[in-house]
């Protein structure tokens, strides 16, 4: 397929390259401008995305997305399907969508996880919001850049789907961060305790796949002195886009909501640059109180 490809930071870099791997021409624009091997270089987003099958896009936030879209929506040709891959508000999500629509192109909400080690792998998994012909219009380039690709509903539910699975994993890496700070002060053995919850009730992905205590379980971050990772600022980010969500319908998220105020002040003292699973020093040393 001819491809344009917009935005060529950490991720979508990888992510073009392994498009072009795989026989796909690539046309690239990033602001900053950033050029690929491999990838041809347009002068705007708009040039990136003229006469293109596909156009995809990882960008920093919303209003870049709409920005961007004002530009590429109008280039595109009739039929094209546009690939959001950027974690966005669900509101921009869907206005992007429905921009696009109206001009006659297909469009697809698609934010991964996996982070920078899936995108250079070509592991991502994809969460997809839009028309089930946009979804298979897509599915090629998707399944260059990824393992998985689950098609959530309607254009937006990509992003819905993201953020709710990132309050989970805020909320439940506190979680097991607390418990890790309460065993140690009643002198129980981090790895009894680990060995216990993770066959019980506490168990969950933050405790037994990404345990945020070193030197007990699986390898993660916290046997690298917490370098991500999942960096705290991008945690902080989902945190605030599920609570501006929930703002906007009115769900009550008290736990999403602490979970946010938590990794901003964590943020603020010490996290930046750091994984997530790192709030556990934070914990141990009472920063909370600070
Ligand atoms: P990044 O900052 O490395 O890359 C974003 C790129 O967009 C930059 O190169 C920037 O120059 C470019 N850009 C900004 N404005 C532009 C414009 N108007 N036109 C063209 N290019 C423009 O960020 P990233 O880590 O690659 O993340 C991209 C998206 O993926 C974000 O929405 C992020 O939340 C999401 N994400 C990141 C990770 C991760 O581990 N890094 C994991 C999952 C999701």
């Amino acid at each position: 397929m001819d491809i344009g490809f917009i935005g060529l930071g950490n991720m979508g870099a990888p992510m073009a390259r392994n498009l072009a791997g795989a026989g796909h021409d690539v046309t690239g624009y990033d602001a900053a401008g950033v050029t690929l091997d491999g990838v041809a270089a347009a002068a705007s987003a708009a040039a990136a995305a003229t006469g293109r099958d596909a156009v995809v896009t990882m960008l920093p936030d919303g209003a870049i997305l709409r920005a961007v879209y004002a530009e590429i929506v109008p280039a595109a040709r009739a039929g094209a399907v546009l690939v959001d891959c950027s974690t966005v508000d669900v509101e921009n999500a869907r206005a992007a969508a429905i921009e696009a629509e109206a001009a006659d192109l297909l469009a697809i909400d698609a934010p991964v996880s996996g982070g920078t080690g899936g995108a250079a792998a070509g592991t991502l998994t994809f969460m997809v919001g839009g028309a089930p012909e946009a979804f298979a219009a897509a599915e090629p380039i998707l399944a260059v850049m990824g393992a998985r690709a689950v098609h959530c509903g309607a254009a937006g539910a990509g992003q819905a789907a993201k953020i709710c699975n990132n309050m989970i994993l805020g909320a439940s890496m506190i979680a097991v961060c607390e418990a890790f700070v309460l065993a140690d002060r009643l002198g129980l053995d981090r790895k009894a305790l680990f060995d216990v919850a993770s066959t019980s009730s506490g168990a969950c992905w933050s405790l037994t796949t990404y345990c945020p205590a070193p030197g007990v379980g699986p390898k993660t971050p916290a046997d690298d002195g917490y370098a991500p990772g999942f960096a705290t600022e991008l945690m902080l980010k989902d945190l605030r886009l599920s609570q501006q969500a929930a703002a906007r319908v009115d769900a009550a998220t008290p736990m999403g909501a602490l979970a946010a105020d938590l990794y901003a002040r964590f943020l603020g003292s010490g996290g930046r640059g750091r994984d997530f699973s790192g709030i556990l020093e934070w914990l141990e040393n009472n920063a909370h109180r600070d």
